[in-house]
């Protein structure tokens, strides 16, 4: 059999953002993913649906190396493809050399995809350049894994210390405090400025500044922990002035989105923002092939079609495009949808809504018809199955004859209560959290037992579309800190935004 191809692909220090689009290109092909602990999760999602996803981390001690070589020969022996992801830069003390040696050995084909290494891009995240034409001409990249102490050392200290130019020390966090103690030793003075920089590029980094001789103090004391990078050099200084990233207004944050598909339309918003994003969806729809039979018999006998979500906007044209119909049918109908998203489905198939409520809600809805003479209208109801009943009762009031159509179902995701406990338990948790629906509402709650709730969630800041979700959010004991005036997502990422620059000045 042919082997499959294997790729080194680079995974970049943290920040989905910096993973390049190669990386991209055959993450999304591969059929078994290896990772490394340093890999955000968020990267995995972008795999093929289906791909075997292995951690790293279950080939731990001496032989853990070996192992992982011989798996990702025996895998691609299999004839898949195979992506090893790793942190920052595959070759840049990565390993990627060995497992490249070996899978030469082996005479399996592989390609290296580089990427974004940690050595300059958490420097950058921390303002600041690993070089400055007013300040030096090199920078060297160095591990401080080494003991520094240990006789046989290959680092040369009085070469590094005469560079002039700056020092990054990747896996130095340990060897710190011997790290400053050496340069000083060969010849660096004291007050050189150094930065150690931990966790870059995600919500969690945090910048210590300080010198060669003080720096190691300020580290201990603050209980820093990996993975993190020291630089050393004058450039330093320039994050005094430099610093762009902690102005962002959501910096720090870490946000959950919790709907169906959250890598979509909030996540760059808040990304731009500033915000570390975790997709958790707690709700999935499933389309469904049933019902609607008597509408698409006769689609024009209806007065009024009403989509009460985006979704069921592209699944009611699906529908009809399978039934051999299309819009020319809907001549005289009617359309009225429950917020702007659903509307702008539904002109894609060039159909305007005649009906927008200004509040993007079912009561909303109900309220805009309060003008339109429904008695004896025949008006279909295209909508989840769960749906609230409050629009068909409204509308039936007003005399109209309801026709329900429930063209798809809700569920809750089958990895979802998992990841949301193994995220609070084992991957510290998160600040914020997104609801657009009291349905996801109440999903999410339920993924927690009381006593998980109170520990992690008490302090969770609630962001939520709508009064309705709002009031779902109370029934479950927690508080909304941010809902919008107009109840979409944008709207509910500025009013997060403002919130968050609020929280900054108080
Ligand atoms: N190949 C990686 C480096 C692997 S060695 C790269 O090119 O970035 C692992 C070391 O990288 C860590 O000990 C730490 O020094 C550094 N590192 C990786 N990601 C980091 C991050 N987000 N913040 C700070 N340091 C990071």
């Amino acid at each position: 059999m042919k082997p499959g191809r294997v790729y080194l692909v680079g995974a970049g220090p943290g920040d989905p953002g910096l993973l390049t689009r190669r990386g991209e290109q055959v993450l999304a092909r591969a059929d078994v993913v290896v990772y490394d602990a340093l890999v955000g999760k968020p990267l995995l999602r972008l795999a093929r649906p289906g791909a075997r996803l292995v951690s790293r981390a279950q080939w731990t001690g001496p032989t853990g190396q070996r192992r992982i070589e011989q798996a990702l020969v025996r895998e691609a022996r299999k004839g898949l493809t195979v992506v090893r992801l790793k942190g920052g830069d595959p070759f840049v003390f990565g390993r990627g050399g060995e497992e490249a040696e070996a899978l030469l050995k082996a005479k399996i084909p592989y390609e290296v995809v580089p990427g974004v290494t940690s050595a300059i891009a958490v420097p950058a995240y921390a303002g600041i350049p690993v070089t400055h034409r007013g300040h030096n001409s090199s920078f060297t990249v160095v591990t401080g894994h080494e003991d520094p102490l240990k006789p046989g050392s290959r680092i040369d200290w009085s070469h590094l210390a005469k560079t002039q130019g700056t020092l990054v020390f990747l896996m130095g966090l340990k060897t710190l405090e011997l790290v400053c103690a050496r340069l000083i030793r060969a010849g660096m003075a004291p007050a050189t400025p150094a930065a150690l920089i931990e966790k870059g590029t995600t919500a969690r980094q945090r910048v210590y500044s300080g010198t060669l001789a003080t720096l190691a103090v300020i580290v201990r004391r603050e209980g820093v922990q990996p993975p993190a990078v020291l630089v050393v050099g004058d450039v330093v200084d320039l994050r005094k002035t430099l610093r762009w990233w902690e102005k962002k207004p959501l910096t720090g944050l870490r946000i959950l989105v919790t709907r169906e598909q959250p890598e979509h339309d909030v996540t760059p918003l808040l990304e731009d923002a500033g915000a570390e994003v975790i997709g958790l969806p707690a709700i999935e729809l499933q389309y469904s092939r049933l019902g609607g039979e008597t509408f698409l018999k006769d689609p024009a006998s209806y007065d009024w079609v009403v989509l009460s979500s985006a979704r069921g906007a592209t699944w009611f044209k699906l529908r009809m495009t399978e039934s051999g119909l299309d819009a020319r049918r809907l001549a005289n109908t009617r359309f009225a949808c429950v917020g702007e998203a659903t509307a702008g489905v539904l002109g894609v198939f060039g159909i305007r809504a005649d009906l927008v409520p200004k509040n993007f809600s079912q009561e909303g809805l109900v309220r805009s018809f309060s003008r339109t003479d429904l008695r004896g209208k025949k008006v279909l109801l295209a909508r989840a199955q769960e749906a609230r009943d409050v629009l068909p009762q409204a509308l039936k009031k007003m005399g109209a004859k309801v026709e329900l159509w429930d063209l798809y179902s809700t569920g809750i995701p089958k990895d979802s209560r998992q990841a949301a406990r193994r995220l609070f338990a084992q991957e510290g948790g998160a600040d914020a959290v997104l609801f657009g629906s009291s349905l996801a509402v109440k999903n999410f709650y339920g993924f927690f037992n009381p006593a998980q709730r109170k520990k992690w969630l008490s302090d969770l800041v609630v962001a939520s579309i709508g009064p309705v979700t709002s009031k779902a959010v109370r029934a479950q004991g927690g508080r909304v800190a941010v809902e919008p005036k107009k109840y979409t997502f944008p709207a509910l990422v500025d009013s997060l935004v403002a919130w968050a620059q609020k929280r900054k000045k108080s």
